[in-house]
């Protein structure tokens, strides 16, 4: 076979995936049905965990270059900031990074590590068997087939391969339906009633159940979203004119602000569901193409990445042949509940931004919720999703957690612990070494890194409680030794982690 995987959809989902599976090792081939990237970016944030994991992958610097910091999160637009100080975390902030930013980085960096992308290709069918699956791609030229080992479907909401693998994309039908324009305005736009420090211009309609919001997207040019409660648009169908957001906008703020310039056009719901399976034999979905929310708190993109930089190993090392019975069904069982999470805080937004006076007294409450800081800090983490834990066994804290980026003294000098992974290998933090770790790790030197230092730090979190940690190249924790506990549970930490010893 020509390819190890095909990865269907250049967004950021896939173009992260195929960074990943390079990474491991995986011959990759991303196709996306646009002859060219789209020239507008939906997603406008990217989130303190994902610039972790670029960072862990060498790749923050550029993301970060140029790019605003947003300090404080946003839930439901209710005015209160969400706090990530107090987080463990380098980066307390969301980062500002248009989508088509985002994508071209990470084509460059998709492209420099061995990916091969064809741009205009569109899967149109595919069929599979235990040794392989095919896929039916159009092409400029006409149809034609390719063979790989593996195929993931990244390729969006409406993704055709879902459909193809009939997998059930049950959940929740729209109750918001919006129009958005990215446009300028030659009029000054209201500053908004309520609407969050995110949206400082709009205008609230509790009578009409509508509202208006806008927020700079560069100098002088804005997105703003008109969006109506129970009421659907007549063809959802239909592509979006100027003239439906001039006369939304007229409805709503009583004026079209000399609405000019447009850029974008597009709808916007609060529809939300999720794949009932992220899984069929040898092909899989990630990112939008197996869940769809409403964009509140900038989520969904940073979903789609994680989701990637969950899969991306398990797949390389299934296609190594390294990785143990059943590695790849974790990547569904770990991935589908943070997303479950993720559409019930979008469900729960999307009903505290619907400005039906009936829920007044719910806003009320979370405002003052959102003054409390547990809860606040709370609301953070998922957003953020710092506070993602995966089921992984082990009694110690960070077990199943990410591992803060702690600064390490070693016998080279300081070095952060993000420096390590830029080749996306498992890694036994051992602190001070011994002996039995080493010894330990000996059949796994192919895909362990063992990283001997003398002491961490963190600014703002407690001394290190563990003498070590087994990281996995995603960087959340698989085991962490404790004092007196020597290596108990390693051994098989690390065949349930990386497969088999060599010998
Ligand atoms: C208005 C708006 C604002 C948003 N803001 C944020 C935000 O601030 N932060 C955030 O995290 N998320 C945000 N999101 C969500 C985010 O944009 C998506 O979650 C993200 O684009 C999902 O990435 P993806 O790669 O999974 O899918 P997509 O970006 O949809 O990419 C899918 C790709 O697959 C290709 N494709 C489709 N069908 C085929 C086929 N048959 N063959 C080959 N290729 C195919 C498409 O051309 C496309 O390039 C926002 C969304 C909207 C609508």
């Amino acid at each position: 076979m020509q390819y190890d995987v095909v990865v269907a959809g250049a967004g950021p989902t896939g173009l992260m995936l195929a960074c990943e599976l390079q990474l491991a090792g995986a011959r990759t081939l991303v196709v996306d049905r646009l002859a060219e990237p789209v020239d507008f970016s939906k997603a406008l944030g990217v989130h303190a965990r994902t610039v972790e994991l670029l960072e862990m992958r060498g790749l923050a610097t550029a993301f970060l270059r140029d790019a605003p910091k947003l300090r404080g999160g946003n839930f439901a637009s209710l005015g209160v900031p969400l706090q990530f100080e107090s987080f463990d975390t380098l980066h307390p902030y969301a980062l500002f990074v248009p989508q088509v930013r985002t994508e071209e980085l990470l084509t460059e960096r998709a492209l420099e590590l061995g990916a091969q992308l064809r741009r205009g290709h569109a899967l149109t069918n595919l069929g599979q068997d235990e040794h392989g699956v095919t896929v039916q791609v159009e092409g400029p030229d006409g149809p034609y087939e390719i063979d790989a080992a593996y195929l993931v479907g990244c390729d969006g909401g409406s993704s055709t391969v879902r459909k193809l693998l009939g997998i059930d994309f049950p959940g929740q039908d729209p109750h918001m339906f919006a129009v958005i324009a990215d446009a300028r305005f030659r009029e000054e736009l209201p500053h908004g009633e309520g609407m969050g420090p995110m949206r400082p211009y709009g205008v609230m309609r509790h009578d009409l159940r509508a509202w208006f919001a806008a927020f700079p997207l560069e100098p002088g040019i804005f997105r703003a979203t008109v969006a109506f409660f129970d009421r659907p648009y007549a063809d959802r169908h239909a592509p979006v004119t100027e003239n439906d957001v001039r006369a939304a906008l007229t409805e709503v703020a009583g004026s079209d602000f000399g609405m000019h310039d447009v850029h974008w056009l597009s709808r916007l719901t609060d529809t939300s569901r999720q794949a009932t399976r992220y899984r069929d034999q040898r092909v899989l979905l990630a990112g939008d193409a197996c869940h769809i929310h409403l964009p509140a708190g900038g989520q969904g993109l940073n979903l789609g990445f994680q989701d990637a930089v969950n899969l991306g190993w398990k797949l390389g090392a299934v296609l190594a042949g390294t990785a143990p019975e059943g590695l790849l069904d974790t990547y569904e069982s770990e991935r589908r509940p943070v997303a479950a999470g993720v559409l019930r805080n979008t469900r729960a937004q999307a009903v505290l931004i619907d400005p039906d006076p009936r829920f007044e007294g719910l806003r009320e409450l979370m405002i003052e919720l959102l003054h409390v800081p547990e809860t606040n800090r709370h609301l953070a983490g998922l957003i953020s999703a710092l506070d993602v834990r995966y089921d992984i066994p082990g009694e110690h804290p960070l077990t199943g957690r990410r591992v803060p980026d702690l600064l390490l003294d070693t016998s080279e000098g300081s070095r952060r612990l993000s420096s390590y992974f830029h080749e996306a290998r498992g890694l036994l933090l051992a602190l001070p070494p011994d002996r039995g770790q080493a010894d330990a790790i000996t059949g796994w030197k192919d895909r362990v890194d063992l990283v001997p230092v003398h002491a961490v730090r963190m600014p703002g979190t407690a001394p290190a409680d563990f003498t070590a940690l087994l990281i996995r190249p995603d960087g959340y924790v698989c085991w962490a030794g404790t004092p007196g506990g020597g290596v108990d549970g390693l051994t098989e930490a690390l065949h349930t982690w990386f497969g088999a010893p060599t010998t």
